[in-house]
């Protein structure tokens, strides 16, 4: 058995569960339960604050937890970064109110800065060797230039459109987040076994994101210059069809070129395309 500390609501919640499900981790998400076991892997989930997860993986309350890297950044936690996820992408910036003259970071030189995140905050403040004073907030950090109680704030960024409401314009950026799967220092073989059987299909499921497979007939003739265009996994299945002449291609191709790609294989001689979703690739 492992145990898996989740965040009990916010930004990564639901993309932790849909990963997890992926994964074929299924478990019941009710708001309320605060432990919940899985059916299909010997999983147990512990719903926390996300400001609780580093700690609890350090501590081994968790073995594993889904966490934004700024957060476990600012808890300078111990635990160890097992795998980047790719969702809850985000950045922790420095912004300052729209009118000001801005040239380079010496202008916090002296400064009162905002944040939730001081700890990252003064890292990046000593290594740049600028004195500048910063104020801890729980929250609410854009509003605070405006009533007065910082110059500049340093918080979360992801498209910019909550500071261009508060009147401020992002001038530095010190880190770049998205969530992590982290785990406990020291995992017993059988967990770290749990672990590895875990991160396989995290894999499997990450390799198939943005691709697609696709099915089309050809002149056997042909096959060569669709294989050009259509570099598989490793070579693309081609099938013999009925008709004399003619084969059936097989291949995965990246969605963000699926329409190119189509438009050759047509020029080619491609007909009867069929596009059909990848839900896993196992390597
Ligand atoms: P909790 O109640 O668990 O303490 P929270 O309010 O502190 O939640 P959220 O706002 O849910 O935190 O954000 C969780 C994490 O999601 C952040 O630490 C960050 O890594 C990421 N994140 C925050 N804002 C964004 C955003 N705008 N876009 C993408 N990811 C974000
Ligand atoms: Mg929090």
């Amino acid at each position: 058995m492992i145990r898996i500390a989740l965040q009990s609501k916010g930004r990564l919640n639901e993309e932790s569960i849909e990963l997890l499900r992926e994964a074929g981790i299924g478990f019941e998400s009710s708001k309320r339960k605060l432990l919940a076991r899985s059916e299909d892997f010997p999983v147990e989930i512990l719903y926390l604050r996300d400001d609780d997860i580093p700690h609890a993986v350090e501590r081994g309350v968790a073995d594993l937890g889904i966490v934004g890297l700024n957060e476990y950044e600012e808890r300078e936690c111990g635990a160890a970064i097992v795998h980047r996820l790719g969702f809850g992408k985000c950045r922790l910036s420095l912004a300052v109110p729209k009118g000001e003259a801005y040239t380079d970071a010496t202008y916090f030189a002296g400064k009162r800065i905002a944040t939730s995140y001081p700890v990252i905050l003064r890292k990046y403040l000593a290594e740049k060797q600028i004195g500048a004073e910063i104020e801890e907030i729980a929250g609410s950090v854009e509003i605070a230039p405006a009533v007065g109680l910082a110059d500049a704030i340093f918080d979360i960024v992801s498209s910019g459109g909550t500071l261009v409401s508060n009147g401020l314009k992002e001038v530095e950026v010190a880190m770049h987040s998205e969530a992590v799967l982290i785990a406990t220092r020291e995992l017993s073989a059988q967990k770290q076994a749990l672990l590895d059987q875990l991160l396989f299909r995290i894999e499997a499921v990450e390799r198939s994101r943005g691709k697609k497979y696709i099915l089309m007939n050809l002149p056997t003739d042909r096959i060569a210059d669709a294989a050009a265009i259509l570099p598989g996994v490793k070579s693309p299945t081609i099938l013999p069809l009925a008709e004399p002449g003619w084969s059936s291609m097989h291949a995965v191709v990246d969605e963000r070129e699926l329409w190119r790609k189509i438009e050759r294989l047509k020029e080619i001689g491609a007909e009867d395309i069929l596009v059909l979703a990848l839900e896993k690739m196992i390597l």
